[in-house]
């Protein structure tokens, strides 16, 4: 598969080139030149398949043949450890839980994913990888944990001060090796801002080889399609209208699920669950997208004031309005609302929702308001524990810390403070 930039003032290129780039030299995302629906018949026979011969078959036309199908299916298999389980809370309400993996939230498997790429890409090259990253909260420790140890590739992760969860913070900052976290004195916008310079700035690109582990890179965005294929292995024998509620931020992983429709899935609807930052809900309602500074609350992977893949959300949709209109629902929801529905989930359902499967949960609830029969589907995108204080302050109950947790938690933080973009640089330089 080729990838073309979505600023179409750059050459098309390869996934190899498109992973290792990470963003084409227009600044533009890549974006496959081609989708080729999946048969019928592997929707049909998808209760028979594995979940690594579900994510096999649905990423292969989007790797090869940059990677042969016996790499592809052992990446498949690695990336893909641990378990993706639905739980029902009620008939028209299930979760799907992403938050079995080593970092606890669901960006764990694109960045495995995206980390045995790359590894395999740089095996036989001299010259490392820098993969510069900017967090919210869990992409730093998911990447951390994807990118530990491989060779040919050193980790450069920006995140806000104060801005993340303490777990979040201890899981980004830890680890050693070849990973380094950059403690930034400002918001993640800040952080954001600073990798996109950086990507621009020659008198860097020159001298190093800058890749992105944010979902802007092909290869930590398209394995999330991967998600909403393992709820409907779970669910489409008991219903038929399934809508997923995604709680979203950058708007990667609901991107992700649409190329999951568009591979032939079917899916009724797509909702954006949103907290304040609320971009994507003005614009479905009054058809003008205005970005905005990000404001913060108790959801913060999703404090993003200019999500960076609304644009492939836009191309898949060829800029029709109606078209995306008819498959996209958004709400958004503040801290209060986002409280009283963590308190809700339990108490009806006795299960501890995280603060963005709870935003998630809210936005299943306004969907069914409008729509009938359907059966939504709200991402668990983190572990409840990740947010300990806010979990434990809202429903009034002790949470057991899992095994995951409990082993970063007594480790020592370790991060560089910086301000600027020539921190930055200065560091990146050394
Ligand atoms: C990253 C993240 C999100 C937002 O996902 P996007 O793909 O950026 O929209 C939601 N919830 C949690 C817990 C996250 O870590």
């Amino acid at each position: 598969m080729n990838y073309y930039s979505l600023n179409k003032q750059a050459p098309n290129t390869s996934f190899k080139n498109a992973v290792i780039k990470g963003l084409a030299p227009d600044k533009g995302l890549y974006f496959p030149e081609h989708i080729e629906p999946l048969p019928k018949a592997f929707f049909n026979s998808i209760d028979s398949l594995s979940y690594s011969e579900i994510a096999f078959e649905a990423i292969k036309q989007f790797v090869s043949p940059d990677i042969p199908n016996h790499i592809l299916k052992t990446i498949v298999d690695e990336t893909l450890s641990f378990d993706f389980p639905i739980v029902k809370l009620n008939n028209h309400i299930s979760t799907l839980e992403l938050f079995h993996g080593p970092t606890m939230a669901f960006k764990d498997v694109g960045a495995r994913f995206m980390a045995r790429c790359l590894g395999y890409f740089n095996k036989n090259n001299n010259n490392k990888v820098t993969v510069l990253v900017a967090t919210s909260g869990d992409t730093g420790g998911a990447v951390a944990n994807g990118f530990l140890g491989v060779e040919g590739v050193n980790v450069v992760i920006l995140y806000p001060s104060g801005k993340v969860s303490d777990i979040q913070e201890k899981q980004l900052t830890t680890l050693g090796q070849n990973i380094t976290a950059l403690e930034v004195n400002g918001t993640f916008d800040d952080c954001q801002a600073m990798v996109k310079t950086a990507f621009l700035d020659k008198s860097l690109t020159d001298n190093m080889q800058l890749t992105s582990a944010n979902s802007i890179n092909v290869a930590r965005w398209l394995p999330q399609l991967f998600y909403f294929m393992f709820a409907y292995k779970q669910l489409h024998d008991k219903h038929k209208d399934i809508v997923f509620s995604v709680p979203s931020g950058n708007f990667g992983n609901i991107c992700a699920g649409m190329m999951a429709q568009q591979l032939g899935l079917p899916i009724r609807h797509f909702i954006a669950s949103n907290n304040a930052n609320n971009v994507v809900t003005r614009y479905l309602t009054t058809q003008i997208y205005t970005p905005k500074p990000s404001v913060q609350t108790i959801s913060n992977a999703m404090d993003v004031g200019a999500p960076s893949n609304f644009i492939r959300i836009q191309e898949i949709y060829k800029n029709r309005f109606d078209v995306l209109k008819n498959n996209l629902f958004s709400y958004s929801f503040s801290d209060d609302d986002t409280k009283e529905a963590m308190l809700e989930i339990y108490k009806k359902f006795n299960y501890v929702a995280d603060p963005h499967g709870a935003v998630g949960y809210l936005g299943c609830q306004a969907y069914l308001k409008e729509n009938t029969n359907a059966h939504c589907v709200f991402l668990e995108t983190a572990h409840p524990t990740k947010f300990l204080d806010v979990v434990e302050t809202v429903i009034k109950e002790k949470q057991a810390l899992p095994e995951q947790i409990q082993q970063v938690i007594g480790k020592e933080k370790q991060a560089v403070s910086i301000a600027t973009y020539d921190d930055l640089k200065r560091f990146l330089h050394t």
